[in-house]
This record gives C-alpha cells, sequence and structure tokens, in this order.
C-alpha cells in the first residue's frame, strides 16, 4: 500500500549507469544520485510526520528541510548507533544509521545539480562530465546505503498561537537559540518572541499599550508592526496608525 521511498534503488541505478563513458548515461547517474539523496531525507522525515513541524515536511529541497528540522533536532545530520546488550553485559546486536552531514549533504546536492543543466553556449562545444568526479560523488554516498533508518524522536513540545490558536512545536534546542519562534500555518505566521526562563519558557507576540482614549489595553501582534500599519482600539475604536520616524541623535559631549 503506498509508494516508500527506496534509496538504495537509485543508487543501484547509478551505479550501473557509470559502467559506461557516454555523457548521456553520466549525466543520468547525476539524476539517480540526487534522487538517492532526496529518498535519503525523505524517508527519514517521512518517519516522523506525525511530530514534525508542518513547515518541514513541506519543504522539498532535502538540503533545506534537514537545515530546518537540524534547528529543532539535533541528532537531524548525525549517524547513529543502537547497542543492544544482555543482562550480563555482552553485546547482542549493534544497528547503525549512517548519515550526511548538512554540510556534505549541501555540498553532493548542488555538485550534481550543477550537472543538470545544458552547457553555455560559450562552452558548447568542448563541454563534458568529468566521470571521476561523479564516481567520487557515488564512493562518498556509498556508506549512506548502508544500516538502517532510526528514529529518536526528539522532545517536540507544543504552545498555542495567539494569532490563529494552532499548534507551534518547538524543542529546547530550538528555543535555547533563538530569540523568536515563526507560527508554522502558512496562513499565519505571526512571530512569537521566545522567553527562556529557568523552567518555563514563555511566548509572546503582542505589543500592549493602553489606549489614550479610553485606558483599555490595546494589543497588536509584533509582526504586523510597520510604517503606516492601522488599526483601531476594540473598546472605542479610536484609530491608531504606526508613523517611522527617523531621529538624529547627537553625541552628547562629556
Ligand atoms: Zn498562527
Ligand atoms: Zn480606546
Amino acid at each position: 500500500m503506498g509508494h516508500k521511498y527506496d534509496k538504495n534503488f537509485h543508487f543501484d541505478n547509478a551505479k550501473v549507469l557509470l559502467k559506461n563513458d557516454d555523457l548521456q548515461s553520466i549525466r543520468y547517474a547525476c539524476l539517480e544520485l540526487r534522487y538517492f539523496i532526496e529518498a535519503h531525507v525523505y524517508e527519514k522525515l517521512f518517519a516522523e510526520t506525525e511530530v514534525l513541524p508542518k513547515a518541514v515536511i513541506e519543504t522539498w529541497q532535502p538540503n533545506k528541510a534537514i537545515k530546518f528540522l537540524a534547528m529543532f533536532d539535533d541528532l537531524a545530520d548525525k549517524d547513529l548507533v543502537v547497542s543492544l546488550s544482555s543482562n550480563d553485559g555482552k553485546d547482542l546486536t549493534k544497528i547503525e544509521y549512517n548519515n550526511l552531514s548538512i554540510k556534505e549533504l549541501n555540498k553532493l546536492y548542488n555538485s550534481l545539480g550543477s550537472y543538470l543543466h545544458l552547457p553555455m553556449p560559450k562552452k558548447i562545444s568542448t563541454y563534458t562530465i568529468k566521470k571521476k568526479k561523479v564516481v567520487d560523488i557515488l564512493d562518498k554516498l556509498e556508506r549512506v546505503t548502508k544500516g538502517n533508518l532510526i528514529i529518536v524522536n526528539a522532545k517536540y513540545e507544543k504552545f498555542s498561537c495567539e494569532a490563529c490558536h494552532l499548534d507551534i512545536i518547538f524543542t529546547r534546542k530550538y528555543v535555547e537559540e533563538n530569540d523568536s519562534i515563526r507560527c508554522q500555518n502558512d496562513q499565519c505566521g505571526i512571530e512569537h518572541g521566545i522567553r527562556v526562563n529557568e523552567n518555563s519558557v514563555e511566548f509572546g507576540s503582542k505589543y500592549i499599550f493602553s489606549c489614550a482614549v479610553c485606558d483599555e489595553n490595546v494589543s497588536i501582534f509584533h509582526s504586523h508592526i510597520e510604517d503606516l500599519y492601522s488599526f483601531q482600539c476594540d473598546e472605542c475604536k479610536t484609530q491608531y496608525q504606526f508613523e517611522l520616524t527617523l531621529r538624529g541623535i547627537p553625541e552628547q559631549k562629556a
């Protein structure tokens, strides 16, 4: 039922194609190796679709998806090993998952991509793809064909978006390394500031002030603030508008 990613199918295709020396075969091998990298990343994302931020799942470029995922999960681009041992400490079995680091993935994916275009007119008469370069990439990727997918769920937590009320997913790692988080609902995208306390995290997306006319609290989203943005006080309907002022402050002479 349904489709599955089969990265080794693409790897084997590339390997067969690289037995030939013609440009066409080498170019198709590059395409198969790109599919290989995509399948490697997508099979991992596919196994975690339930917990991952939607924005990660919907990023089709594997290098961007993994980079995004790594903001939440330290293990996103790491090799993993799980050892099972018996009570007396004997190693029973070891499961390994070989991965590509983001840096490596980016480099290889882009190099392969550069071979998928037609040469520019200036270079058409001499154009060739050096087979050795592609074989080197194949060799580098070979280790990733071995082992089994291991999923270690990062501890995803969530809070409710102050604008659309859908869940926004975060991890401890994310909030410790970032000042703000964007609502992962594409239709919303409201930015929430992050404040990390000792035992808790707070998120806030609003700027609150008291209305000059009726004294009630008025709140607006930080992400909406820009020159000429206008809104009204919910209570007394007074209209407000932001105006950007540029003020030069002369240096104080001591
Ligand atoms: Zn939202
Ligand atoms: Zn008011």
